[in-house]
């Protein structure tokens, strides 16, 4: 029932909620998509909000399982869309995740097997975790006679518009080996393009490659908490001393739910109002994970509150 015992409240708030909120937290995680921009354009507020909180001598994190681009691109991004001050350690990518992941937890004797764009692979780079690189298509070549290589020891799944039918066949061929590593950069089903399109997301290409391999990927992007641990091994950040604010419940929500921080939904982006109450009133353990704490109509809202 809604208002339970212990459960999320889902709660609208405005000004001095916000305020008293905010004061009482010394770390604010962001998404991006949809939170603090769309696509190209920035929130409005969303630049000054980042200022303020930092301004108050807040530690500002971006946690997105967006893992198109490297973290140095995000860096551009953030300034193009006019944020200041914005520090590359500071953004926490599925991708930069992934390779961190790979990198310190999982202690990989080998190779990486892709399915990814250009962030997963320069993050991968940058972390000097060694991938399988430079494959080129040959025409008419077919998983039945295409090479493979012998030290793959890690399959990682993400967002690749260049995926193709050999690419796929390849991945499940190499998890046919049960100690090959099988790592999702996050789970989302899909994102929203212009015009009302959507494009499958990460979650989707994973799921293939996990039902053609019947194994289940280890699952680094939000809700999975192995974000918030790899902040919180960089960086002293008390999950009670925390807020998240995030556009989609079913990833940013959980995952702040699951990390034991506070959790705030904007209306900018996927999720809405309606689909957060929904969840409330069926009030199973597992809807509960997807309820916010507080709601916002957008990330204007806070920015209204600072300057009051
Ligand atoms: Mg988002």
């Amino acid at each position: 029932m809604a208002g339970a015992v212990g459960s999320r409240s889902c709660k609208k708030i405005r000004g001095a909620q916000i305020r008293e909120l905010l004061e009482a937290k010394a770390n604010v995680l962001f998404d991006c998509d949809g939170v603090i921009w769309d696509g190209e354009k920035a929130i409005p507020g969303a630049p000054e909000v980042v200022s303020l909180l930092k301004q108050q001598g807040k530690r500002v994190f971006f946690v997105t399982n967006n893992c198109t681009r490297p973290r140095e691109l995000y860096m551009q991004k953030f300034s193009r869309l006019g944020f200041t001050g914005v520090e590359q350690e500071e953004i926490f990518s599925s991708a930069y995740c992934s390779a961190v992941y790979l990198k310190e937890f999982a202690s990989l004797q080998g190779r990486v097997y892709v399915i990814g764009g250009d962030g997963v692979q320069k993050e991968l780079k940058e972390a000097g975790v060694p991938f399988v690189e430079g494959e080129v298509d040959v025409p008419g070549q077919t998983i039945s006679d295409c090479p493979l290589e012998s030290d793959v020891k890690a399959v990682l799944v993400g967002y690749d518009e260049k995926l193709n039918f050999l690419k796929l066949a390849k991945a499940c061929c190499y998890l046919r080996d049960a100690e090959c590593l099988f790592v999702s950069t996050d789970p989302d089903p899909w994102h929203p393009v212009r015009g009302g399109r959507i494009t499958p997301g990460s979650g989707s290409l994973t799921a293939a490659v996990e039902t053609a391999s019947n194994r289940k990927a280890i699952v680094v992007g939000k809700p999975s908490k192995f974000m918030f641990e790899c902040i919180a091994s960089q960086f002293d950040v008390d999950p009670a001393q925390s807020v998240m604010v995030g556009d989609r419940l079913e990833t940013d929500i959980v995952f702040g739910s699951n990390c034991g921080l506070s959790t705030m939904l904007t209306l900018t982006g996927v999720s809405t109002f309606e689909e957060a109450q929904a969840y409330m009133e069926r009030d199973t353990p597992e809807t509960q994970s997807m309820v916010p704490d507080y709601v916002v109509d957008s990330i204007t809202d806070i920015l209204l509150a600072l300057k009051e």
